[in-house]
């Protein structure tokens, strides 16, 4: 009998705290990070901190600075994924992750990638379904005006788009 759920199914390796999960898509092997509570605007869902910071990004590094990437800690925030839509921001300034949008208890919990890159050492195509999707993700220097009016950027990221002069 074949029953596929779109509900992601939990692996064994789950790391959990009091706000969120780990856990992984057995179908398509991607981690996600789940919401264990509501959150609503403004809500702090996380703190989070960094111990080591490297010159060169990679796919599970955020961006803090020029030449500036972190590996987020507690690790499992690294799960977060990509969402045209998302419904939460790091804000790196104060090293808290923020609720945008309100999120119910199960839901994962996604951010835009650009938010806080500038220019990706893994760009993909995105196929979130939102109805803004911005296709191919490369980070925000390579967004539009007006895809850059629908997002909030980390304080380095809006710092390169004043120096970038649109
Ligand atoms: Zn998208």
């Amino acid at each position: 009998m074949k029953s596929f759920s779109k509900v992601p199914k939990k692996s064994i390796d789950i790391s959990s705290n009091g706000f969120a999960e780990k856990s992984t898509d057995v179908i398509t092997g991607y981690r996600l990070l789940f919401s264990k509570k509501s959150f609503l605007i403004d809500d702090v869902i996380s703190d989070f901190h960094w111990t080591n910071i490297y010159d060169n990004p990679n796919y599970l590094t955020v961006q803090i600075g020029e030449n500036q990437h972190i590996e987020l800690l507690p690790t499992h925030l690294e799960c977060a994924n990509h969402s045209c839509d998302p419904n939460a921001f790091f804000d790196i300034t104060i090293k808290q992750l923020v609720c945008i949008k309100p999120i119910k208890e199960g839901e994962e919990i996604t951010f835009f990638y650009p938010s806080a890159e500038w220019d990706m050492d893994r760009p993909f195509d995105c196929s979130c379904k939102s109805l803004f999707c911005v296709g191919r993700i490369e980070g925000a220097k390579y967004l539009t005006k007006e895809q850059l009016t629908r997002y909030r950027f980390t304080d380095f990221i809006q710092q390169k788009l004043a120096e970038d002069k649109r």
